[in-house]
């Protein structure tokens, strides 16, 4: 059962026991659809237009546009929100689909997209977790071939991503890291993957086939603002065990340090120290956008 869920379903709003979707939508047929899950910090939802834009890229990349304009969406989201009566702060996906069509995939039958919203409560990272770190396992699953599903679309189409976290859960991870094609490690089921190696921290390169994530970005960003390197490369199996600290990022585990993996400790077995420095910068930042927005 959801937890106190608000949808919005082309514009009308209502419970998860009344919305409906149509089982001839092409989102659920054939996977056709693109998302971004987001989460409010004040109450207000982080860093929107990064995420509004990465939208309207998934859509392009799967000839698709996105039917209302970054104002209306963010005017939807805000009346979902409105009507979701909860104190908390909210996480809130996204969901574009191809819309209602008959059982074909010539795109032309599909007439109308859908635009889903889904509000509900977020659920914040237990302070345990974060000061003990998470365990993820190397998953046998490969990330898809950039030529098949590209990673760099945040595509509905998630049983890859399903299949390896199947993997963690089985092996009571938290987390599923994912190899490319051709060996290189790309990111994770639901996040994306650091390592902090000789005082530098380095992220696998778009170019090993992943998910541009916002919080990915905006780590990077903070990393040159605090004058700390850090540089996106190409990671090998070599480099994991050669690690000082790890961590993931996403935007609803934030920076999350990672302490074991596949069963091994990583470095000393707690969170590290350039870890632990960027999770206190990003907090800062999220507090001086989401005030500044408040006040304008
Ligand atoms: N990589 C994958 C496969 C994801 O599913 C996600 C988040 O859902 C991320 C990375 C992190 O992206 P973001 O920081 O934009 O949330």
């Amino acid at each position: 059962m959801m937890v106190q869920a608000t949808l919005n379903v082309n514009g009308l709003i209502s419970d998860e026991k009344e919305a409906v979707v149509s089982v001839l939508d092409h989102g659920f047929l054939f996977g056709e659809g693109v998302y971004e899950t987001l989460r409010t910090y004040n109450h207000q939802p982080f860093l929107l237009d990064r995420h509004l834009k990465r939208l309207n890229q998934s859509a392009e990349m799967i000839g698709l546009s996105v039917p209302l304009t970054n104002k209306e969406v963010a005017f939807r989201i805000s009346e979902t929100m409105d009507v979701s009566q909860i104190s908390e702060e909210r996480y809130i996906r996204l969901l574009l689909t191809r819309g209602v069509g008959d059982l074909s995939y010539d795109p032309s039958v599909c007439r109308k997209p859908s635009f889903i919203i889904i509000v509900k409560p977020h659920e914040e990272t237990p302070q345990e977790l974060l000061a003990k770190g998470i365990s993820i396992i190397l998953s046998s699953v490969k990330r898809n071939h950039p030529e098949a599903i590209n990673p760099r679309i945040k595509s509905n189409n998630l049983l890859n991503n399903a299949l390896a976290m199947q993997e963690a859960i089985k092996k009571n991870a938290d987390e599923a890291l994912m190899r490319n094609y051709r060996g290189e490690i790309s990111e994770c089921a639901q996040s994306n993957f650091f390592l902090v190696s000789k005082n530098e921290v380095l992220t696998a390169s778009l170019d090993s086939g992943l998910l541009q994530g916002v919080t990915r970005d905006f780590v990077l960003e903070i990393a040159s603002e605090i004058g700390v390197t850090a540089r996106e490369t190409t990671l090998l199996d070599e480099d994991l065990s050669a690690a000082d600290e790890m961590f993931i990022t996403s935007t609803t585990r934030e920076i999350l340090p990672v302490t074991i993996i596949n069963n091994k400790q990583v470095g000393s077995g707690r969170p590290g120290p350039l870890t632990l420095e960027l999770r206190k910068e990003f907090y800062k930042r999220v507090s001086v956008l989401t005030s500044k927005a408040v006040d304008a």
